[in-house]
């Protein structure tokens, strides 16, 4: 094992975890439950249909019954993939006592738009509370969609309408959140201006809350190479460009630090009846090429045993991939990108050449914006 990689299965995810922490392997889930979307969001690739039924929330049940048992430890499950207070089976999931279980482990997370009727979002926000009681005494965690559109146009229903929506999370964490979009409205907002508005203007209740600008890489679930590779390049320039200050720590905190999300989180995709490894890539990317894929068994389920042989077999073909890239096999970070999948990523669009703005990526405590958003969010 060569230095790079022994660094990096050395030292914990964060700097800020308690030490009981520092050996814990934790899991974060995506999950891919929701069906039907009413909205169009401009750089949005998400498939809106999603097949789902009650053997699913079992399976899902079952599989975090196992990593319990197995000694892991549990972050955030986000349920997507589509805005949660439009999608056509919000009942038939949260009314499943197999799903409510999960509360018990994850932070949940989840996107919307906040154009629904008032009252059905209130609505739902309450049942959303019954699966995660007492996360941090706190709620759960909403990325909130932004009409860039209406943004733009300093459209006064739209922004009056969203504020009052917004009262409606008074306990939880509100991530504002745009998506990359190339050549649409995206390129046209000044970042800067949006997260400063957002974070003055939108003052939560409670004062522990969190809040601010998120930028949602959605582009990266399309399997068109060319495409990926456009928008990648378009969110490199804006980070190592236009991003000021500390900007680009506040948007992407654990994709800067080079021990977040790496060798000490294990990420999944759970999509219509299967399971994915989750390559993390500013964030998790539920993608569902076959590269990822972790097949059933006889038995129609999983043995931990297969999962630790899908990661290691993943964690092998991306260190021969990386010497056919132009620059991965010298790069300081090669330890970050294996244990984030990202080789394996690149691999499957057939992206030789690195997409990320790898002049940010920093052990934390070099910079110390990425330290003291670690320690706001810790
Ligand atoms: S993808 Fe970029 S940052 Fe990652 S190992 Fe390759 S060159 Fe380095």
């Amino acid at each position: 094992m060569d230095d790079r990689l022994r660094k990096a299965y050395s030292i914990p995810h964060t700097a800020t975890n308690p030490l009981r922490d520092a050996c814990l392997t934790s899991v974060n889930l995506t999950l891919d439950l929701l069906d039907g979307c009413a909205y169009h969001c401009d750089g949005c690739f998400v498939k809106r249909k999603n097949k789902v039924n009650d053997d699913d929330l079992k399976d899902i049940a079952r599989l975090v019954d196992m990593w319990e048992d197995q000694g892991f430890g549990f972050n955030e499950t986000f349920v997507g993939p589509t805005d949660i207070f439009s999608a056509d089976n919000f009942d038939a999931i949260f009314d499943n006592e197999d799903f409510l279980a999960l509360g018990e482990h994850f932070t949940f997370a989840c996107v919307s738009t906040l154009l629904d009727d008032y009252d059905k979002i209130a609505a739902r926000i309450e049942k959303i509370r019954q699966y995660s009681p007492n996360w941090r005494g706190r709620g759960f965690e909403c990325f909130v969609m932004i009409d860039i559109e209406k943004y733009l146009a300093n459209d006064t229903a739209y922004m009056v309408d969203l504020w009052q929506k917004l009262e409606l999370f008074d306990l939880d964490d509100v991530f504002f959140t745009v998506n990359v979009d190339k050549f649409g409205r995206f390129a046209q907002l000044n970042l800067a201006e949006l997260n400063k508005r957002l974070m003055d203007e939108f003052n939560p209740p409670s004062k522990d809350c969190t809040t601010g600008l998120r930028i949602n890489p959605s582009f990266l679930r399309s399997n068109n190479a060319v495409l990926v590779l456009e928008y990648a390049d378009k969110l490199r320039q804006i980070m190592l460009e236009e991003m000021e200050g500390d900007l680009v720590s506040q948007v992407y905190s654990n994709m800067i630090n080079v021990h977040a999300n790496a060798t000490t989180f294990h990420d999944y995709t759970y999509r219509n009846h299967e399971l994915y490894v989750a390559p993390f890539i500013y964030e998790d990317i539920p993608v569902t090429d076959s590269a990822f894929h972790i097949p059933r068994n006889e038995d129609g389920f999983w043995t931990q045993e297969q999962l630790d042989d899908k990661h290691r077999e993943l964690f092998l073909k991306q260190m021969e991939y990386a010497e056919r890239t132009s620059e991965c096999s010298t790069c300081p970070h090669l330890a970050t990108c294996t244990s984030r999948h990202m080789l394996t990523y690149m691999e499957s669009r057939h992206i030789g050449k690195c997409i990320l703005p790898k002049e940010l990526l920093t052990e934390p405590g070099e910079n110390a914006n990425a330290l003291a958003q670690c320690v706001r969010t810790a």
